[in-house]
């Protein structure tokens, strides 16, 4: 890796913004392999060098990545133009801008939803060519039927588009079903079942590709993946 400016290191593994590395670096607080740097502008190569910041050892990395499990109420793009972000529920040290999620989920849909900080990586898990599959819980107005089982299962056009070839499975009560996509259209769920003259009155993303919502991650908490996860989705 070529070398990086000090300041765009620090503030890259979440230390701080800019001024407040320039602090740190000024008061004696930064080591790179053992030497005392004071010099915010200093280049070096984190990935060849030990990093140490008040007395502790920084280990680099080039992204990173979250899973939430997102509360209805919130949107999915960054941006805050029509409501609160979900990135506004992270906490404050993994406040960061240049998250981006993996795939969207619609306002009032609830469940994982990944963050990343890989563009790559976000490329790979939502291009359709990958067929990466998403699992969704969802509650319906009416019983879903073995007749929608086989629609889905064969596929069929939504607005003129091909659908990839879904698995659909009903609860003892049908109006509880889990679907299981391999794209992911705008509002593609709801608008399945509402090709099948039904309504989906609540749903919930419960696994995407190899991860599923974890059990013990309450709603509008998130955690970073742990490294067998991470590894699973490269
Ligand atoms: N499909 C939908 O209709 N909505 C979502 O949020 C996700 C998938």
């Amino acid at each position: 890796m070529a070398k990086e400016r000090l300041d765009k290191v620090l503030a890259h593994l979440g230390l701080g913004s800019r001024k407040e590395i320039h602090r740190l670096a000024r008061a004696g607080l930064v080591y790179i392999d053992g030497q005392l740097v004071r010099d915010a502008a200093f280049k070096f190569d984190p990935t060849l060098c030990r990093i140490e910041v008040n007395g502790e050892e920084v280990v680099y990395r080039a992204f990173f990545h979250l899973m939430l499990h997102k509360p209805a109420g919130y949107i999915t793009s960054t941006g805050d133009r029509d409501g609160q972000p979900v990135t506004a529920l992270l906490p404050e040290e993994w406040q960061r801008d240049d998250w981006m999620p993996v795939g969207r989920l619609d306002k009032d849909t609830e469940g994982l939803l990944l963050l990343t900080t890989d563009g790559e990586l976000l490329h790979r898990l939502t291009h359709p060519r990958w067929k990466v599959k998403k699992r969704y819980y969802a509650e319906l107005a009416s019983p879903a039927t073995p007749a929608d089982v086989e629609a889905f299962a064969l596929g069929f056009e939504l607005d003129g588009e091909p659908l990839q070839p879904a698995e659909l499975s009903l609860h003892a009560d049908p109006r509880k079903v889990e679907l299981v996509i391999r794209e992911g259209k705008y509002h593609q769920v709801k608008r399945m079942f509402a090709a099948r003259g039904n309504h989906v009155t609540y749903l919930r993303r419960i696994a995407f590709g190899p991860l599923a919502l974890p059990s013990d991650l309450a709603i509008g908490e998130s955690r970073p993946l742990e490294a067998d996860e991470e590894r699973s989705l490269y």
